[in-house]
Parts: structure tokens; C-alpha cells; sequence
């Protein structure tokens, strides 16, 4: 069949969906610049597809303007048509930076942080996802055979990362049924979050050229370990020096990685509703599951809400340059912009308040006593979307967290899909999220 190709500039809307616009590839000099037209309404479309409320009706014009860094342009090699798109920033008119564009937000908070410390942040997401295709096999967790059932899903996968400049970790088979996990190798902040949104396309995009699918909802089988999105994060000096090490220091944190840390955790129960931002994602932030459900910082413990990862432990061996943190408490409901923007914006609070770091927990906070827990920094996470929403309204630096236009429209956007839900049991919840995302 004769094609002209098309060529898809996108963004990530506060769904964390990924959407945008396409014309012919003859036309990219000129869509470089121009970028496609968008509307403000666009972001509040939510994850089924609706709009049940927005600020801003019908009216008004933006431009979604593509990164040339974050071409993809993949050919599978099967004949089907390529994966051709560029992650892009939402415009206004005059070209300024639109208040409620995820992508800016990042960049503008990273800015920020980067003009209080003179520090940059290394990340790194990690995605868990459960392939739906394969027929599974009882107590295939982390096995040869899960990755054997799924054919040329894993294979495949990575070659369209590394052609799309996302560089593949490792790829494995985790605990739940038909669930596996992609990690990719760290990268500045912005880029780390580009792969984010990048790593899902190209996983669905694998998964149906093989008449698959996956899903990243945060619980896909009920009663079955959850899908996290992780983020690895450490800092660096403007020599690219790391910056996130003290062996003096409690948990090996330096003053302003523990501030950074101390500002997160203190703010979480309000942030889970821009990590965590779905009905389903509260089935999977609960006790005893390898996620969290409360705001400790965590030594080698993952079921803490930031964990301190393991480095080597031979003498001599260099700690500093692979020493790095995990926040956990996230979820690919997120638009990994947001997620990231917010941890950070509440870090920078931590870090202007100098605010001391957290006690390291080494055992399991459920057996803590009130004043252990209090020594430890520990509060509950919330329980459900609705009460992260709340937290978040009522929270006193809410605005400072999502400036602008954004928090309100984000609150309105969340709410909104929420009421959808009403009157629905959990199990067809369950299959509407495990669809969307
Ligand atoms: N599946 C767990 C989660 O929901 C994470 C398991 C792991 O440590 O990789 O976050
Ligand atoms: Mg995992």
C-alpha cells in the first residue's frame, strides 16, 4: 500500500495520556517551529475519555511546539508502520510557556532548583506492567518461562527503545501473574521523564504490532502485587561531580539531599493525589505490598515511601557516583512530568527550610509505637484519591506546589473523573483503569 508518512507531535495531559496532533513528514521543517494547534480543554479530557468539567469550555488557543531531542522515529522491522512522533511543549499564542503544560513545569521547577543549589538531578523511572497477551502459568514469578511466554514482546521492546535513544537497563519478569518491569539508565531530569512517556508508547506500540497488549494501571488483577512507577533520583554538581553522598551523615545523605527528602515525605500525603492520582492506585499504596503507605525514608526497604538503595559494600569500593534514592509512592496515572515537578517543588521547600534528614527506618513501621513513629517522621499515607485530593486542597504550600491555573484545573480534573465512578463496583473500576492506562 502507497503511505505518506505522518509524523505525531505530543504532550502529556493531566491524565498522564499522551496526545497531540499529526501531518505529513514533508511538512516538518515547517511543524518544527509552527507546532500544531491545541486547545486549554485538551488537558482536562481524563483518563476514560471525558471531560465531565473544565475551566475553560471551549475557548481559547494554544500551540503544542515539538523537542527535536525527543524524536522517535521507529521502524519495527515488520512491515508495520513506524512510530513516528515528538514530545512537544504546550505554547500559548505569544509563545510563552502555558501554565498548565506539564513539560514546562518540569523544566521551570528544575530551573528553580538548580538556581537555589547550583545542583542538578540524575533519574531514572522504572515501570512495572502487566502483559496481557500471554496464557500464564502458576508461580511464574520472576521466571525464565514468564519471559519465554511472552515471545518477541521483550526483544522487540528494547530494540524500539534503543532506536527511539532511550537506553534499556534491564527487562525482567516481576511477582504478579503476566507482570514484568523495564528499567532504563539514568539520565538528566527532563530527559528522565521524556523516556518515561517515551517507555509507555513504545511498550503499547510493541504490544499491538504483536496483537498484545499491556497495561500500566497501578492494579490491573486485584488481590495481585501492583504496577509502581518508580524514580530513582541523586544529584550532581555543575562539574556533573555526585552530590547526594555523605558517609558522615545519617543514611549516607548529604544536608541537602536529606533536606530535599525531608521536604518530600513532609508534604506526601498531599503530593500521592499528582504520584498516585487514581481510584485504583489506593488499592496498591496499602501495607505489606512492596509499595508504601506511609511517608518513611527507608534503608534498603521496599516498602518504604523513599528508599536508600543498596551500593556496594565491599571496602574501597566508590559509593559516591552510584549513590542514589527511590520514591515509590508513584503510579503511571501520573503524567511523569507532573509526578516528577511535584517531588521537586516540595524538596526545594525542604531544602529552603533546611529541614534535617529524615531518621532512616530499619524495620517495618507497622510495629512502631507512636513515638518511634514521630522520631521517624511517619505519617499515614491516604487511603483513597478522594482524601489526596482533600490533603492536597487543604495543604498550605498547595499553590506553591502546582502554581498557576494548574491546581485548581488539576483538582477540577481529578474530581471530575472520580465522579464517573460513582455507583460502579470496584471490579469493573478495576477493568476501566487496566484499560486506560
Ligand atoms: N510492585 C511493587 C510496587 O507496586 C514493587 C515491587 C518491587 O520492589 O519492584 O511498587
Ligand atoms: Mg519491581
Amino acid at each position: 500500500m502507497h503511505r505518506i508518512p505522518l509524523i505525531m507531535i505530543v504532550s502529556t495531559d493531566f491524565a498522564g495520556q499522551v496526545r497531540g496532533k499529526g501531518f505529513p513528514a514533508s511538512e516538518l521543517d515547517t511543524r518544527l517551529d509552527k507546532g500544531v494547534g491545541w486547545t486549554f480543554t485538551n488537558t482536562m479530557i481524563n483518563c476514560f475519555g471525558q471531560i465531565p468539567a473544565t475551566p475553560w469550555g471551549p475557548r481559547g488557543d494554544l500551540i503544542v511546539v515539538p523537542d527535536t531531542a525527543t524524536e522517535v522515529d521507529v521502524d519495527f522491522g515488520d512491515g508495520s508502520v513506524n512510530e513516528r512522533f515528538y514530545l512537544g511543549d504546550i505554547l500559548t499564542m505569544d509563545r510563552q510557556p502555558w501554565d498548565c503544560c506539564p513539560r514546562n513545569y518540569l523544566r521551570q521547577t528544575l530551573k528553580d532548583l538548580n538556581d537555589l543549589t547550583g545542583l542538578n538531578l540524575v533519574a531514572a523511572f522504572e515501570h512495572e506492567f502487566v502483559h496481557r497477551g500471554q496464557a500464564d502459568r502458576l508461580g511464574d514469578s520472576y521466571s525464565q518461562d514468564g519471559v519465554r511466554r511472552i515471545g518477541e514482546f521483550p526483544e522487540a521492546f528494547l530494540y524500539a527503545l534503543a532506536e527511539a535513544g532511550v537506553e534499556p537497563e534491564t527487562f525482567l519478569p516481576e511477582f504478579a501473574p503476566k507482570q514484568f518491569e523495564f528499567t532504563v539508565k539514568p539520565a538528566d531530569a527532563l530527559t528522565a521523564a521524556d523516556r518515561a512517556v517515551i517507555v509507555r508508547e513504545i511498550a503499547r506500540g510493541t504490544a499491538w504490532r504483536l496483537g498484545d497488549t499491556v497495561s500500566f494501571s497501578p492494579v490491573v488483577t486485584r488481590g495481585a502485587a501492583g504496577n509502581g512507577v518508580h524514580l530513582h533520583m541523586s544529584f550532581q554538581d555543575a562539574d556533573g561531580r555526585p552530590a547526594t553522598h555523605d558517609a558522615d551523615k545519617p543514611g549516607g545523605l548529604s544536608d541537602t539531599a536529606g533536606s530535599f527528602i525531608a521536604g518530600i515525605l513532609e508534604a506526601l500525603p498531599a503530593l500521592v493525589a499528582v504520584t498516585a492520582p487514581s481510584y485504583m492506585s489506593y488499592e496498591r499504596l496499602k501495607p505489606n505490598s512492596w509499595s508504601s503507605s506511609v511517608t518513611n525514608l527507608g534503608y534498603r526497604d521496599r516498602e518504604a515511601a523513599i528508599r536508600i538503595c543498596p551500593v556496594s559494600d565491599v571496602p574501597g569500593a566508590d559509593v559516591a557516583s552510584s549513590f542514589n534514592f527511590e520514591f515509590r509512592a508513584g503510579d503511571a496515572a501520573s503524567s511523569p512530568y507532573l509526578y516528577f515537578g511535584c517531588l521537586v517543588r516540595a524538596g526545594i521547600d525542604g531544602i529552603r527550610r533546611q529541614l534535617p534528614t529524615p531518621k532512616p527506618t530499619t524495620s517495618d513501621p507497622a510495629g512502631m509505637d507512636a513515638a518511634a513513629r514521630k522520631d521517624h517522621g511517619i505519617t499515614d499515607l491516604p487511603t483513597s484519591m478522594e482524601q489526596a485530593l482533600d490533603l492536597l486542597e487543604r495543604h498550605p504550600k498547595a499553590q506553591e506546589f502546582l502554581p498557576g491555573e494548574m491546581l485548581s484545573a488539576y483538582l477540577m480534573h481529578k474530581r471530575g473523573e472520580l465522579s464517573m465512578l460513582e455507583g460502579l463496583d470496584i471490579d469493573e473500576i478495576c477493568r476501566m483503569y487496566a484499560e486506560a492506562y
